[in-house]
């Protein structure tokens, strides 16, 4: 391609970056979340721009694995909010071995790890992500025996180690201290301390407290890396070359990317990958703080996807840089998402992100949403009273027809988002009902002059679509001499007994016609 086509999109970017420095063979690109809480869509930020590098790589040709870890091995931290009280005994134990802590599905789940790796399963699925092959840290890479060269090699080169956080994270440490956890009898990483390697019979022995001896077989999952070790260390066994990760968690200067690519090359013998890219966080609309299970200020993939469709969810994700922090606004917010959307779905406008579009409908087999606009269907909905046939027949009278069945399929599927949205998110003021009786207004005279002009204006049209319908308010306005303001309120006060409402042109289309003449005539 001519150096004046190129696409500056950040996924085309990075493809050309990782193609030029990898330029034959097989491509593997991994992502690593712990399951050690619900996933919120922070955490698919993670899965979603590697998935995304991938499906890009792909499209340019290359033979492409995308490997997420699932990092079942790490211990219990402490006893989350959201954890009975005896879970306290479980703090340092793998996740791998607490038990599932949800009464109503332990029978499915044997363990706390595997409760959260069948949710990230499902939004997974949910989300399109479906070319990706799952590792689990403790079955998949230390119960199988293959970090067992790794372990060894930390030992061979603790002091090389040891330097390396001195010099790279300015971090001093003991001369006996080494990246490794051991199991202990009671399933604890917090037991035992490190004696001794055997590296013909692959064991490591342990000391507890009192002095007793322990043998741990390496090859077995009974001994891990610390994180700043393992990651560099399954780098080397998955073979990975691009890695997406996290810029405040893990690139800041002296954290676990800079000392990773040293453990990487220096005790491993294993050229670190590149990054890929390095990607923000996702706050909250307002939030100064990132989404974060701790402090429930997060939506779940499941709670998102209640709101709009998969691909829309994917796009925002992917559509921006991704060192750029991304706000997620459930509120009106949304309306601005799902029109830019639809703006590019119909080759209208925002074409400049139509390689992210291209990504986040990768999967869909037909278009994603209706041409309607989103705010126009929230007043749709609510003049319609929530009955799908009324609906569909007040979007005709403003002017919107579906072209097959398909579109109506597509436009049910949105409703029910809609539905969602107003039940859990909308603000009051995009709230409104359309009053049955005629509200007892306190109105001018010049008001209401302003709506029996308008009432004849309208009875005079057969038809009357938003766009009409607006020309015509500001002729009746200009006719009763009136601001634009107490016309406005004349209209909301008579039909929604309120001050203010929805847009008034497409609003006053979408009703029935000879309804609204008779409420404009103040007649009922
Ligand atoms: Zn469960």
């Amino acid at each position: 391609m001519d150096k004046a086509q190129e696409s500056y999109y950040w996924l085309d970017v990075a493809v050309r970056e990782i193609t030029a420095k990898y330029p034959d063979g097989e491509i593997v690109v991994s992502s690593g979340i712990s399951p050690s809480a619900s996933y919120h869509i922070g955490h698919f930020r993670e899965i979603l721009t590697a998935d995304a590098l991938a499906w890009g790589l792909r499209k340019a040709g290359r033979k492409v694995t995308h490997k997420h870890v699932v990092d079942n091995f790490d211990p219990l931290r402490k006893r989350y909010d959201f954890l009975p009280q005896d879970y306290e005994q479980y703090v340092g134990w793998p996740i791998s071995l607490v038990p599932d802590p949800f009464d109503e599905c332990r029978g499915e789940h044997k363990t706390y790890a595997e409760h959260f790796y069948r949710e990230f399963e499902g939004y997974a699925r949910q989300m399109g992500i479906t070319e990706l092959e799952v590792v689990r840290s403790y079955e998949d890479l230390y119960h199988s025996g293959k970090m067992a060269d790794q372990i060894e090699k930390v030992i061979d080169k603790a002091s090389e180690i040891r330097q390396i956080f001195k010099d790279i994270s300015k971090r001093e440490l003991s001369e006996d201290w080494l990246p490794l956890q051991l199991l202990g009898p009671n399933n604890s990483f917090d037991e035992l301390s490190y004696k001794s390697i055997d590296t013909a019979a692959k064991t490591i022995t342990g000391v507890d407290e009192a002095g007793g001896e322990h043998v741990l077989d390496y090859t077995l999952g009974q001994v891990k890396m610390n994180w700043r070790l393992d990651w560099p260390a399954r780098w080397q066994v998955l073979g990975v070359l691009v890695e997406p990760f996290s810029a405040q968690e893990h690139g800041a200067a002296g954290s676990s990317y800079d000392t990773g690519v040293a453990f990487s090359e220096k005790v491993f013998g294993y050229p670190a990958p590149m990054p890929g890219v390095r990607y923000a966080n996702i706050h909250m609309v307002g939030d100064t703080k990132k989404m974060s299970s701790s402090k429930g200020n997060l939506v779940t993939p499941e709670q998102a996807l209640k709101i709009m469709p998969a691909e829309i969810l994917r796009y925002f994700v992917v559509r921006s840089k991704p060192d750029r922090t991304l706000f997620f606004d459930p509120g009106v917010g949304l309306f601005n998402l799902i029109d830019e959307f639809s703006q590019i779905q119909e080759g209208q406008k925002y074409l400049e992100f139509k390689e992210a579009y291209k990504f986040a409908t990768a999967s869909a087999a037909e278009k994603v949403i209706t041409s309607v606009p989103f705010n126009h269907l929230v007043t749709t909905y609510q003049t319609a009273r929530a009955d799908f046939d009324e609906i569909l027949k007040t979007l005709e009278r403003a002017g919107w027809k579906p072209a097959n069945d398909k579109e109506v399929d597509i436009l049910r599927r949105e409703v029910e988002f809609v539905k969602n949205w107003l039940d859990k998110y909308a603000p009051e003021s995009v709230k409104f009902s359309v009053q049955d009786k005629l509200p007892s207004a306190d109105l001018t005279d010049s008001q209401k002059s302003f709506l029996s002009i308008l009432a004849e204006l309208v009875e005079a049209q057969h038809e009357v679509d938003g766009q009409k319908m607006h020309d015509l308010i500001y002729e009746a306005k200009e006719k009763a001499e009136l601001s634009p303001a107490d016309a406005f309120k004349a209209l909301y006060r008579v039909i929604l007994n309120q001050e203010s409402g929805p847009k008034a042109g497409w609003f006053l289309a979408s009703l029935d016609h000879e309804w609204l003449v008779k409420r404009l005539k103040l007649e009922q």
